[in-house]
Order: structure tokens, then C-alpha cells, then sequence
């Protein structure tokens, strides 16, 4: 099992390596990997370019089915409501992850299975492998990510513009509140 979730994790460190949220899968039927992937979302402009949906694909354009019955799927990271509905969507009967995602996680943390899960299919869930390695590369991530944004020099404005126009939007006012910043 720990194999499994070690390639997984070598498919996160792929992740990183582009930039890209590191979160990593691969698919194992009969104690063999058919599929491994990583999130792509930032490089494939796609949002749902997500490490379990890629790697599903790519284990049912192996196994030419879309029916995944004998696949059990590792993930890194606790799958969100998306990837927990493809995977329940693609018949894979087991599902193994490692760090939890207290934010969108919908296995244990924010979603319960039943309730996207209306047709009551049997998924076994094993969470917790190799959880602190798997969680520890998505904190150096996104402690990086936040050293690198916050070391740029002209960034303090520029965010407090973004953030200040995001909330202009949100509560229905005009851009032009955002004249004065603009002279910074
Ligand atoms: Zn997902």
C-alpha cells in the first residue's frame, strides 16, 4: 500500500516541479500501476485538471472501459466533491489517500459521501497513508509560493488592489473606487 501512495506522491513532486498544486494519483489493478497523473489545472487551463480525474481517464482509456470495477485509486490528497463523484461515477470500489483537506476534502472533512452518493455505491476508503509526507509537500508549496509573492517588490500594492477590486465586484460598486490606488 505504502508503494502505491510513494508513487503518488512521486507524481505531487512532478506537480510541484511545475508549479502546479502538488497532488498526485495513480490507479492499480492486480497489484500493477495502468495510470499515474498529476494536477495540471495552472498548465492545461483547466479546472478540472485534477490529479484522480486525469488519472481516471487515463486508466479507462487503458482499460477501454468506462466501468474502473477492479481499480482501487491513491491519491495524496483527501478528493474533493468533483473527483469523489468521478470516482464513484467510474465504479472504482476502493480508495486510498493520504493528508486530509480540512477546506474541500469531501470524504472526511467538509462533504459526507452519502450525500453525493445516491445510487448508495459500496466505496471503501482507506484515508491517512503516508499522510504527514503527502501533507508536508503541500505546506512547503504553498509556503514557497507565499515567500515568492510577498519578496516581490511592487506586490503589496498590486494584491491590495486585486483584493480591494474582488470586493468592489462582490458588493455590486464600480472600479472607479480604485482611482486613487492606481497612482501608486
Ligand atoms: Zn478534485
Amino acid at each position: 500500500m505504502k508503494n502505491f501512495m510513494l508513487a503518488a506522491l512521486f507524481e505531487a513532486h512532478q506537480a510541484a516541479a511545475k508549479n502546479e498544486v502538488p497532488v498526485g494519483a495513480v490507479a492499480v489493478v492486480n497489484g500493477k500501476i495502468i495510470a499515474r497523473a498529476h494536477n495540471l489545472r495552472e498548465s492545461a487551463h483547466d479546472p478540472t485538471a485534477h490529479a484522480e480525474i486525469i488519472c481516471i481517464r487515463k486508466a479507462a482509456q487503458k482499460l477501454k472501459s468506462w466501468r474502473l470495477n477492479d481499480v482501487t485509486l491513491y491519491v495524496t490528497l483527501e478528493p474533493c466533491a468533483m473527483c469523489l463523484s468521478a470516482i464513484l461515477q467510474s465504479r472504482i470500489p476502493r480508495l486510498i489517500y493520504g493528508a486530509a483537506d480540512p477546506k474541500a476534502g469531501a470524504h472526511q472533512s467538509k462533504i459526507k459521501l452519502k450525500n453525493i452518493n445516491p445510487l448508495r455505491q459500496k466505496l471503501k476508503v482507506t484515508p491517512g497513508v503516508l499522510a504527514p509526507d503527502c501533507a508536508i509537500i503541500l505546506k512547503k508549496f504553498f509556503e514557497k509560493l507565499r515567500n515568492k509573492h510577498f519578496n516581490r517588490g511592487s506586490c503589496r500594492f498590486s494584491c491590495f488592489k486585486r483584493i480591494a477590486a474582488s470586493r468592489f465586484r462582490k458588493i455590486g460598486e464600480s472600479n472607479s473606487h480604485l482611482s486613487d490606488l492606481s497612482k501608486h
